[in-house]
């Protein structure tokens, strides 16, 4: 039986720490959809078509990842997909409690699909989209954090505003 896995993101954008989780996912499954979350209530720096136009760069060389988005519900979105495994990265302890509980909630949903949390490399354990936007806005370099073209795409964005 061929095992199925996500790993759900906002990805906005893509990090060296979501590569470095899709790298340590896709070894542990037979297909690996990464899933772009497009959810209309919250704001986003990139389109989704922007945010899935950079993972598809990042990740041309990975082999059995698939590129997807969706909305709505995860569990509802991993039963479609016939998805056995979530996965989820944390970083530093500070991501664990709100994670915990997803997971905890989306057992009670879907008791079939289970949650597996994958442990960052240390240099990507201060890492986030967030900070990355951050840095980039107060004019420093994103080397190390994202790969050349993503910080080239946010300086374009960011020349537009
Ligand atoms: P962000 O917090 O960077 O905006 P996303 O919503 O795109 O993140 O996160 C998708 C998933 O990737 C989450 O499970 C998140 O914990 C994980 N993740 C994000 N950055 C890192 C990192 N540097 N190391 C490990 N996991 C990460």
């Amino acid at each position: 039986m061929m095992r199925i896995g996500i790993y759900p993101g906002s990805f906005d954008p893509v990090t060296y720490g979501h590569l470095d989780i899709i790298h340590r996912a896709s070894r542990l499954v037979d297909k690996l959809y990464v899933a772009v979350s497009s959810n209309p209530n919250k704001q986003s720096f990139f389109e989704i078509s922007e945010r899935m136009t950079l993972l598809q760069e990042a990740l041309k060389k990975s082999k059995n990842v698939i590129l997807d988005h969706f909305s709505g519900l995860l569990v509802s979105y991993a039963k479609e997909k016939k998805a056995a495994v979530i996965f989820k990265g944390l970083r530093a302890f500070s991501d664990f409690e709100y994670e915990f509980r997803m997971a905890l909630a989306n057992r009670e949903l879907e008791p079939e699909v289970e949650t597996v949390f994958l442990m960052t490399s240390h240099q990507y354990a201060y890492l986030s989209s967030s900070l990355v936007k951050e840095v980039i806005t107060l004019g420093g370099s994103l080397k190390g954090m994202v790969p050349p073209f993503v910080e080239k795409k946010l300086k374009e964005k960011i020349s537009i505003r």
